[in-house]
């Protein structure tokens, strides 16, 4: 085993099993990359920056470095876009119980998506009733099928969220406007750090939400 494989191992086992808001992630995180710099030689520094590209496209991230992307959840962390994936979306969700993932109820009309539960859980609104998704499990959004993830539970939620292709990843908003009452889709505009929604019949701003206090 080199010391790479220990740290993604260290990075990332702990976090799924028992990094759920108790903080022990974190501490466990601390102390396997501290072990890693005193065994041996290493690439790692005490500077690794949150994103490296190696010769020949290749790329490693340190996704809880990684800058907050404002999103209705505590965290999302935009994995595709730190690598520079350019076929499939990769995002981490943390979630606390009640913050749905999503801008919205929403379909990808050619965009397919799978949600992985790592920790707490999952209550997805589909076009035809509620799933609940638990740590562990999968859940799979075929093209154009309508959802809303949220967390639910006593837990702090994370779950991996992947879709594909990543060039048709547009998505549309279909719920009730509070202004007009129509089921419209929404415009999303940037103010600042924020991303606000307004309703695409009458423009009326329905959503506003910023990076989240940490993940
Ligand atoms: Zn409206």
């Amino acid at each position: 085993m080199t010391d790479d494989d220990h740290a993604s191992e260290a990075s990332e086992t702990p976090g799924g099993v028992v990094g759920d808001g108790t903080g022990t992630a974190g501490a466990a995180n601390t102390a396997g990359a501290a072990d890693d710099g005193a065994n041996g030689p290493s690439d790692e520094t005490e500077e690794t920056p949150a994103t490296e590209t190696f010769p020949g496209g290749y790329a490693r991230a340190t996704v809880s470095a990684l800058p907050d992307a404002p999103n209705p959840t505590r965290g999302k962390r935009e994995v595709d876009e730190a690598v520079g994936a350019s076929q499939f979306g990769c995002n981490l969700f943390v979630a606390d119980p009640g913050e749905q993932l999503p801008w919205g109820y929403h379909h990808h009309p050619d965009h397919e998506e799978l949600f992985y539960v790592l920790a707490g859980e999952l209550r997805v609104e589909t076009d035809n009733g509620d799933r609940r998704v638990t740590a562990g499990q999968v859940f799979f959004v075929p093209a154009g099928a309508g959802n809303r993830a949220r967390a639910v539970g006593d837990r702090r939620a994370r779950v991996l969220a992947v879709g594909a292709p990543k060039a048709s990843d547009g998505a549309v908003i279909s719920e009730p406007c509070p202004a007009c009452g129509a089921e419209t889709d929404r415009t999303a505009d940037r103010d600042g750090d924020a991303y606000v929604l307004s309703c695409a019949d009458c423009g009326t701003e329905t959503d506003r939400f910023g990076a989240g206090p940490e993940a």
